[in-house]
């Protein structure tokens, strides 16, 4: 399955990567100063020149970027071409606050989808494949981004956008998708669905799945191969550098690789901006080495992982990222202790659990206060509340070993906890009604 949609970017020696990064970042530089007053203003105000990044290794003398530096740019501010050069826009899910806008020359469109089409192939899609896409279609840039990548592999598209899953299931089994894109917790939804209709998972002609666009664990990913009977690949991406596509898993499933040749990544320290060497935690910041219409360069993400460049068996030779465990701002101080909802999902699902869970946090006579509530599955279900609540005891405490601090376990019927058909809501952190900053 050693295939490629563009063979000679994808297994280019790292030596050429890097010239060719650098090559791109000095042009990419100018570009930006010339076009982008708003970026032209934080170069002079950090005292630096195009003429100053003469080597890749100079990239940190540039000022970073921040997704409030494009809130307040918003929408026009950050545009290096003219409007009537561009033929899209997209937007962020606004899962953190305002809405992002990205804007698209066919350019941008075109690398975008050759991105997503690079990572439809590493799963081992082609023509001969039928590509069923439920992330939402629209200003989110799941859809679209691979709708675009399946064209351009030539697979046959179900452009279903996300919800009603009854339609997808039906889709699913008379046209015989054989790739699913979607987010994970609706790859899970859908995976439920299908055996509460009496499918087993031999009987859909599903190969891959190619699940992202929110933080998933490994546990999770085990879940949902064992209820569609499928390989679950991790896809990761943002609206700001163009959307899913910029980092993609093969068949090792050890991490995803980064698209190098048009986006340059770097692993920073969170609190003091200094950059890390490969194989340190920290946050991943991107330059766009192509972009045109809106260009980013030294982009904060705010996700959380670690690059590797280690030698992989699908012959790509980009740089991999980590499953990102999270933003830094899904991270919860809890009791001052450090807490990412993935954690706890690992414990859940490690316990025997369906990863359909809610948690929620509060403040109480000053102390933090930290309830997670638990579908119970056919196979934990009981109705006896002695039995009820030895299970929850035991999952707490399960719970206090991963983090060092005790929840509160609540075991709820199934179907309890809203269903997600595009990103999951995991967390409620009702501490911040009491305007605690968090
Ligand atoms: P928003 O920031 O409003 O959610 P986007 O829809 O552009 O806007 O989502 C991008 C964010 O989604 C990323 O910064 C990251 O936090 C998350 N994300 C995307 N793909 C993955 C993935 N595979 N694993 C974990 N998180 C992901
Ligand atoms: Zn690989």
């Amino acid at each position: 399955m050693n295939n490629y949609y563009q063979p000679q970017a994808e297994t280019m020696p790292v030596e050429d990567i890097k010239k060719l990064q650098q090559e791109k970042l000095l042009k990419q530089v100018k570009y930006v100063y010339d076009n982008v007053k708003y970026y032209r203003d934080l170069m002079d105000k950090k005292g630096v020149k195009p003429e100053d990044i003469k080597t890749l290794d100079d990239i940190s003398k540039l000022p970073f970027l921040s997704k409030d530096d494009l809130r307040e740019a918003y929408p026009y501010g950050m545009l290096a071409t003219d409007l009537e050069n561009c033929v899209r826009i997209q937007s962020t899910s606004g899962t953190t606050g305002k809405r992002v806008v990205a804007f698209y020359t066919q350019n941008d469109i075109d690398m975008w989808e050759e991105c997503c089409a690079r990572a439809i192939v590493a799963v081992g899609g082609d023509k001969s494949d039928v590509c069923q896409v439920c992330y939402g279609y629209g200003l989110f840039t799941g859809g679209p981004g691979l709708n675009g990548g399946s064209h351009k592999v030539g697979c046959l598209t179900l452009p279903m956008s996300s919800g009603n899953t009854d339609r997808q299931i039906q889709f699913m089994m008379d046209l015989n998708a054989t790739i699913l894109c979607c987010t994970p917790s609706y790859a899970a939804y859908i995976g439920e669905t299908l055996k509460e209709k009496g499918y087993k998972p031999e009987d859909n002609k599903l190969k891959a799945g190619i699940f992202g666009a929110e933080p998933w664990t490994e546990e999770m990913r085990r879940d949902i191969e064992k209820s569609l009977g499928i390989k679950a690949y991790d896809i990761y991406g943002l609206t700001e550098t163009s959307g899913p596509g910029v980092a993609f898993e093969c068949q090792e499933q050890t991490g995803m690789h980064i698209n190098e040749d048009h986006f340059y990544a770097e692993i920073i320290d969170p609190d003091t901006g200094e950059v890390l060497p490969l194989g340190s935690k920290g946050e991943l910041v991107f330059t766009a080495l192509d972009k045109e219409a809106f260009p980013l360069i030294r982009y904060r993400t705010r996700d959380i992982c670690i690059l590797t460049r280690e030698k992989c068996s699908c012959g790509r030779t980009f740089v991999k990222m980590t499953k990102p465990m999270g933003r830094s701002d899904d991270m919860m101080i809890i009791r001052g202790v450090n807490v990412f909802p993935s954690q706890i999902e690992a414990v859940l699902l490690n316990e025997g659990y369906a990863p359909n869970y809610q948690i929620e946090v509060d403040r109480v006579n000053n102390s933090d206060t930290l309830d997670v509530y638990v579908e119970m599955t056919e196979e934990s279900f009981s109705d006896t509340v002695k039995e009820i609540t030895k299970k929850e005891k035991k999952l707490a405490a399960a719970i206090k070993t991963m983090l060092g601090i005790s929840p509160a376990v609540h075991l709820v019927p199934a179907k309890s906890i809203a269903r997600s058909e595009g990103k999951a809501v995991r967390v409620i952190d009702k501490r911040k009604r009491l305007g605690i900053n968090i």
